[in-house]
């Protein structure tokens, strides 16, 4: 399993219909990966986040921006990254604060769930450019242990 390599590219327009369509196919892949169970159930909680936020976020009112949802194992690592090009961050930082949310409706916890259930994530962003959000996960290394912001 270790030497395993495999890869996909999904391009999907910004609709809610797609974050179920995009956890599957993650799923689906990190299966091969060799992640158990609640390891899958994690890693597709971290990818619904991801893609909740471009849906939501990055094309705020439109359902015709495009989401881009790269996955792959290689040398034992399993990689996802989420990419919009949408409306982007202000501030990346204070975005991936616990409870910040530009949404008052909401209760700001995306990033935390994709930072307690991957082990690494790299977050992206310019204002009207996009955003991409990249996150790792070692099968078989279940604490999250690393985070850093670009
Ligand atoms: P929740 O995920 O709990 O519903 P939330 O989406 O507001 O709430 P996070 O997912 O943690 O919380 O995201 C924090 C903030 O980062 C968002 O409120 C939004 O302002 C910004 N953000 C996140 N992803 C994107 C994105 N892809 N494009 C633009 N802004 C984003
Ligand atoms: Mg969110």
């Amino acid at each position: 399993m270790a030497n395993m390599t495999n890869h996909f590219e999904l391009r999907c327009l910004s609709v809610p219909e797609n974050v179920g369509l995009t956890r599957l196919a993650v799923a689906h892949m990190a299966a091969q990966a060799g992640f158990s169970l609640s390891e899958l159930e994690e890693i597709k909680v971290a990818v619904s986040e991801a893609v909740s936020n471009a849906v939501i976020h990055g094309y705020p009112g439109r359902r015709d921006g495009w989401i881009l949802v790269e996955c792959q194992i290689a040398d034992g690592d399993f990689l996802v990254a989420v990419e919009d090009w949408g409306v982007g961050i202000r501030d990346v930082e204070l975005a991936r604060q616990p409870a910040f949310s530009s949404d008052p409706e909401r209760m700001g916890l995306g990033f935390v769930f994709m930072e307690s259930f991957m082990h690494q994530v790299t977050v992206r962003s310019q204002l009207r450019r996009g955003t991409r959000v990249e996150m790792s996960r070692k099968p078989g290394r279940p604490e999250a242990l690393t985070q850093d912001a670009q």
